[in-house]
């Protein structure tokens, strides 16, 4: 009685008190002590019952099962076996469960379970439980399947949780048929939960959910399934909502956290963290702002974590010096503010900032720290300071390059044309070159004309990651650059008839509170005509101040004036005349936001230089590698990017 109330020593003392024990005596206090997590005790008192001569019985050996550490646990498996408990069921989930705890033991936890004769729910969701551990969803699925065919033990909340989340390791999987596959999966356990009003439940659904994001589902589908959850929602289903949204559709992922407020929940740091990552996602640094007053409302000023999210937010929405503001008032600096700080100053192409931060640091740095400085180096071309850094990691620092530091000295020797070096690194290098690597070597290769190394480059990428358009795309560029069209043509054909596609260009930018989205060609956007007039009418200006249209880009073989046309037309020109002509009058002073999903390319570049000359605005640009300030034909990559 005590030791189910909890009070183990009273417990305990009266087991010391007695005059003769038996194996219930002693199971009461080894199950007494597991329950309270006690693992300690637990398994000291399940020794010294060994020692004293008694033999276990099965809730002896499923309590001290149930909260003793790997190695003690299998200590007691071959116990049971020699005493055959071991096809007990109660005992089997119970070593199930502990090997289901250990990535390394899932072989353990089949073995057991294969041997167990008759089964019950516990066995099947312990053994879905271990391969979602190890992230064995192929067995996990497969388990479960034969759990409905071959037993009419049912499933619950538990099973479905545990497939939920197995399924989530599917995200990492390259093969785009697998994870379609898993999708319809995914969508057939969604109408199994709703038959069985398990849907009901919101932390089914909020798993589900999670597995529909990592599966690529369609953002709308998910935004549905947000709905369904309306009126059971807690702060923690609320936070999953947030997150999943966060990366896909970070608008979307910041008006859930308004509604959030508005139903009068209190986000905790937790949230904050992640609405932050949304912000970081957005044109404009105006909602970081917002959050930021929120958070020194609810009394998280000091919090560093929340800090370091909000260096990071205000520097990739544009705002590196309210970063900096931020991160001066970092009472407590850790290593991930100095991190944060560093990758923003590379980000932005300052990199005399970023080596002044790492000069500074009062901590030692460790590898991410390295991969920041080094990028920095890499935007701005810095060759000599980037190799002398990179050698210093391991003489000074005892930091062994990885994969990431390889990849930015490969992007620093390549970029500044030093692609022979570049090559020669990748040779020496002790780890084998990842597709960052090869695809920063093609690119380099692309820029300095060496065709035959692009080749082998391109070949390589092919081999590692065959649906990727980025090598297809770059090889056929460096054909068309060097005006051998036909061959570049022969790639584009052969990309296509192996089903690869390239991202669409998009770009985004904001007027008033609205976030206008752009593709290439301006095929999206209802206002297209007077947009291209508005265009053709600019380009023709910066052509009187010596802008000329870089026309090696465009990817087909076609007449001079197309070949203009197709360029005009790239997603960030639109962008930029319709933020020119609708932003507001008064806000002429400030700079015009533009965020594109892929690389400006050279003649964006270009154009966005005249452009800022021409029209006396700061321009910015964020593409999916860095940032670019256009101030008077000048760009702060140094057109190095
Ligand atoms: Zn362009
Ligand atoms: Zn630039």
């Amino acid at each position: 009685m005590y030791a189910k109330c909890g009070s183990l020593e009273s417990a305990h003392k009266v087991f010391d008190e007695m005059p003769e024990r038996n194996v219930v005596s002693w199971t009461a206090l080894i199950s007494g002590y597991a329950q309270f997590d006690r693992s300690k005790e637990s398994c000291g008192m399940f020794n010294n019952m060994l020692v004293e001569g008694y033999r276990p019985n099965e809730f002896a050996y499923a309590s001290v099962l149930s909260c003793c550490d790997r190695e003690f646990g299998k200590q007691v498996h071959s116990h049971t076996v020699k005493t055959c408990f071991d096809c007990y069921m109660y005992v089997a989930n119970a070593l199930i469960t502990m090997y289901s705890k250990n990535k390394d033991d899932t072989h353990e936890a089949w073995m057991v379970f294969e041997w167990l004769k008759s089964r019950n729910l516990v066995s099947y969701n312990s053994m879905m439980a271990a391969f979602q551990t190890s992230g064995k969803w192929e067995e996990a699925v497969k388990l479960f399947t034969l759990m409905r065919h071959e037993s009419d033990i049912g499933f619950d909340r538990a099973t479905l949780l545990s497939i939920f989340s197995s399924l989530l390791f599917v995200k990492d999987c390259d093969n785009s048929y697998v994870k379609a596959s898993c999708l319809k999966y995914c969508f057939q356990l969604h109408c199994l939960a709703i038959k069985t009003w398990f849907i009901c439940e919101i932390g089914v659904i909020t798993s589900l959910a999670k597995a529909y994001a990592d599966l690529n589902a369609e953002i709308s589908n998910l935004y549905n399934l947000f709905k369904e959850t309306s009126g059971i929602r807690d702060i923690v289903s609320w936070t999953a909502f947030i997150t999943i949204f966060a990366e896909q559709d970070p608008e979307m992922s910041l008006s859930m956290f308004c509604k959030l407020r508005l139903e009068d929940f209190s986000p905790d740091r937790h949230t904050y963290s992640i609405v932050l990552k949304a912000c970081a996602g957005l044109v404009t640094d105006r909602h970081t702002l917002a959050v930021h007053s929120q958070i020194l409302k609810h009394g998280f000023g000091n919090d560093t974590v929340l800090a370091n999210s909000l260096i990071h937010a205000y520097g990739r929405s544009g705002s590196v010096h309210e970063s900096k503001k931020v991160f001066d008032l970092i009472v407590e600096k850790d290593l991930v503010s100095w991190n944060s700080m560093i990758k923003i100053y590379g980000l932005h192409g300052q990199p005399k900032k970023a080596l002044e931060c790492f000069d500074q640091m009062n901590l030692p740095p460790d590898s991410t720290t390295f991969v920041a400085v080094l990028s920095a180096c890499s935007h701005a071309g810095m060759v000599e300071k980037g190799t002398t850094i990179f050698e210093s990691m391991t003489k000074s620092y005892g930091i062994v390059p990885q994969l990431d530091h390889y990849a930015c000295m490969i992007d620093i020797l390549g970029r500044s044309g030093r692609v022979q070096d570049a090559q020669k690194l990748i040779n020496e290098m002790p780890l084998k070159p990842d597709s960052v690597i090869w695809s920063s070597m093609l690119g380099a290769c692309r820029k300095h004309g060496e065709t035959k190394l692009a080749e082998l480059s391109a070949k390589i990428l092919q081999e590692l990651n065959p649906n990727n358009s980025l090598s297809y795309v770059q090889m056929s560029n460096v054909h068309y650059s060097n005006g051998t069209f036909n061959e570049g043509l022969d790639i584009r054909m052969q990309m296509k008839g192996l089903g690869v596609k390239k991202d669409p260009g998009l770009s985004w930018t904001e007027i008033g509170t609205r976030v206008h989205e752009f593709g290439a060609g301006g095929v999206h956007h209802p206002q297209r005509k007077t947009i291209f007039n508005d265009l053709e009418k600019l380009v023709e200006e910066l052509k009187g101040l010596g802008y000329v249209t870089e026309t090696n880009l465009v990817m087909r073989d076609i007449e001079e004036e197309d070949k203009n046309r197709e360029l005009n037309y790239h997603s960030e020109k639109l962008a930029f005349v319709f933020a020119l002509k609708h932003g507001e009058l008064k806000s002429t002073r400030r700079a015009i936001r533009i965020v594109k999903n892929i690389r400006i390319c050279v003649d964006c570049h270009n154009f966005m230089k005249f452009a800022s000359d021409l029209t006396g605005r700061e321009i910015i640009v964020r593409d999916s590698n860095r940032f670019h300030h256009f101030k008077k034909r000048v760009c702060s990559c140094d057109d190095y990017w």
